[in-house]
């Protein structure tokens, strides 16, 4: 499937195009508020966020929390993370799957954090612009670009927009976005193209319709606000789709 997002170059067609990429995002947004509302937005400390954004891997919610607490019932500081052996973390975090991965990265995160900035606070990352921020995040190793915005965005209310695996199924199936590019593609095309202070709410709302209605193996058109600009269910309706 063809996306409407495909001249990521300069010139007047890539600006005409940017324009209208905007305009459709912006549809999008306004569409899910009517339907979900402004969402509760969550607050935390920059290094909280990245340790659950983390924990949030290839799983939901529920078992994120889980595997935080657990993480909680079994260190009393970052320090005795950091300092304790791997198949430990690993054990405290197990509910949440990928449990050797995120082990990895949360210790990975911490020890970055303490040598950076020599105690266990990120918040000096905010200072930073958006673009170096999320460069240094990324530095760190199983810390990619959403987890990385996550936590820019939440953490410090830096003005990025983080794609996860909802939000890219549902705009490839809008036809925001070619249904071959990779996340990190569409992150990089996004940006600029989404308006200033509602990337949060429409960040959690399109999870929302990805979760509830734009589901991976069967998506509910019939009940979605965006079924008459959706690529995906123009297709369907004409016996188009290979997905
Ligand atoms: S119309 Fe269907 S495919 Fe398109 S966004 Fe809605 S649920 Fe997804």
């Amino acid at each position: 499937m063809d996306g409407i997002g495909l001249k990521d170059e300069a010139g007047p067609a890539a600006t005409q195009e940017k324009a209208q990429v905007a305009d459709l995002i912006r549809e999008i947004g306004r569409r899910l508020e009517e339907v979900y509302g402004r969402p509760d937005i969550p607050q935390g400390n920059p290094l909280s966020i990245l340790i659950r954004t983390i924990l949030s891997q290839n799983t939901s919610d529920v078992n994120r929390d889980r595997a935080y607490t657990e993480l909680w019932n079994a260190f009393r500081s970052y320090d005795e993370i950091l300092e304790s052996p791997i198949t430990s973390l690993e054990a405290a975090i197990r509910s949440g799957g990928l449990a050797r991965q995120k082990a990895i990265a949360i210790k990975n995160a911490l020890l970055w954090v303490k040598e950076r900035y020599g105690n266990y606070d990120l918040s000096p990352i905010c200072e930073e612009t958006p673009e170096r921020a999320e460069k240094l995040l990324t530095s760190i190793k199983g810390v990619g670009i959403k987890t990385a915005r996550v936590t820019l965005l939440f953490g410090c209310g830096m003005a990025l927009f983080p794609v996860d695996t909802h939000i890219a199924r549902v705009l490839r199936r809008l036809g925001v976005v070619p249904a071959s590019w990779s996340r990190e593609k569409i992150h990089r095309f996004l940006d600029g193209k989404v308006e200033p202070g509602v990337e949060a709410p429409l960040h959690l709302n399109i999870i929302r319709l990805g979760r509830n209605v734009c589901l991976a193996r069967k998506p509910r058109c019939e009940e979605c606000p965006l079924h008459d600009i959706c690529e995906f269910a123009r297709r369907k309706t004409k016996g188009e789709n290979s997905e």
